[in-house]
C-alpha cells in the first residue's frame, strides 16, 4: 500500500482554483521532488498533507487511512514539516525547539526529551549548539534545527516547504547534506525545491506543477532528458 496517496484533490481560495483535480502516490522510502512557478500550488499542496490548510473535494490517504479521519495531532506528528524560514521558537534555545513537541505531543519526561533532542541535534552536525538561541544561530544552522525538531517525532513522511530558499548561497550546501543522508538513510520524503541537483541526484520522481495541474510527473532523468511537455521544458531549463 502507498504511503501517501493524494486522489483527486481541488482546493480553491474564494474564487481562485489553487489545485485541480490532483492525484499522485507515494511509497515509503520514495523522495519526491515538486517543481513549479511561483503561486502554482505548491505549498498549498503540502499544507493539505498534514491539514495545515483543508480539501475542498477529493481524498488523501496516509497508510491507507483517509487524513480527516486521523486525529490531528496524531497526523502531523506522523507528517512532519520543514519550513522555509524555519518557524523555530525563538525564545528557546535549539534543545528546547525539540523537547517541546517530545514532551507536550509525546509525553515524554523532560530527561527523555533532552536526550532525544541532543542525539537528533547530533545527527545534524550541531551537538554543540544545544544551548544557542534562533538568533545566535546562521540560517542554516536554525535549518538544521528545524529538521532535527521534525525527525525527533519520528515522522512517516517528511514534508519539505523550500527549505533552503531563505538562505545565502554559501550554507544551502549543509542543508542539502543533511536531506541527502536522510534519503539515504531511508526517509520518505516529498519536498518542494528549486535545487535541481538535489532533485536530479536525489529524487525518485519529479513532478511539475503549475497553475494548480500536475503537467509531468516521473523519474528526474526522463523529465530533464526527455520531457513529454513543452512546459516542462520550459521550466526546467530555466531552473539549470
Ligand atoms: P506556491 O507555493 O507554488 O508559490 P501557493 O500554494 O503558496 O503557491 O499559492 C497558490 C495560490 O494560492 C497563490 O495564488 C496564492 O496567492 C494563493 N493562496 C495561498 N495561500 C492562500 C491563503 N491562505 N489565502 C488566499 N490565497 C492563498
Ligand atoms: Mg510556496
Amino acid at each position: 500500500m502507498s504511503l501517501l496517496r493524494v486522489d483527486h484533490v481541488d482546493k480553491s481560495y474564494g474564487e481562485e482554483r489553487v489545485l485541480r483535480d490532483v492525484s499522485f502516490e507515494m511509497e515509503r522510502q520514495d523522495v519526491e521532488v515538486i517543481v513549479g512557478p511561483s503561486g502554482s500550488g505548491k505549498s498549498t499542496m503540502l499544507r493539505c498533507v498534514n491539514r495545515l490548510t483543508e480539501i475542498d473535494d477529493g481524498e488523501i490517504y496516509l497508510d491507507g487511512e483517509e487524513i480527516h479521519d486521523l486525529d490531528q495531532n496524531d497526523l502531523r506528528r506522523r507528517v512532519g514539516m520543514v519550513f522555509q524560514d524555519f518557524n523555530l521558537f525563538a525564545h528557546r534555545t535549539a534543545r528546547g525547539n525539540i523537547t517541546l513537541g517530545l514532551e507536550e505531543v509525546l509525553g515524554k519526561s523532560h530527561e527523555e526529551a533532552t536526550r532525544v533532542a541532543e542525539d537528533y541535534l547530533e545527527r545534524v552536525g550541531l551537538a554543540d549548539q544545544a544551548d544557542s538561541y534562533p538568533a545566535e544561530l546562521s540560517g542554516g544552522q536554525q535549518q538544521r534545527v528545524g529538521i532535527a525538531r521534525a525527525l525527533a517525532m519520528e515522522p512517516e513522511l517528511l514534508l519539505f516547504d523550500e527549505p533552503t530558499s531563505a538562505l545565502d548561497p554559501e550554507l544551502i550546501g549543509e542543508v542539502l547534506d543533511v536531506m541527502h543522508d536522510l534519503a539515504e538513510e531511508g526517509m520518505t520524503m516529498l519536498c518542494v525545491t528549486h535545487e535541481m541537483d538535489f532533485a536530479r541526484s536525489v529524487a525518485s520522481t519529479l513532478t511539475v506543477l503549475d497553475d494548480g495541474q500536475i503537467v509531468e510527473r516521473g523519474p528526474p532523468e526522463q523529465l530533464f532528458e526527455n520531457p513529454e511537455h513543452e512546459r516542462t521544458r520550459a521550466f526546467l531549463g530555466d531552473l539549470t
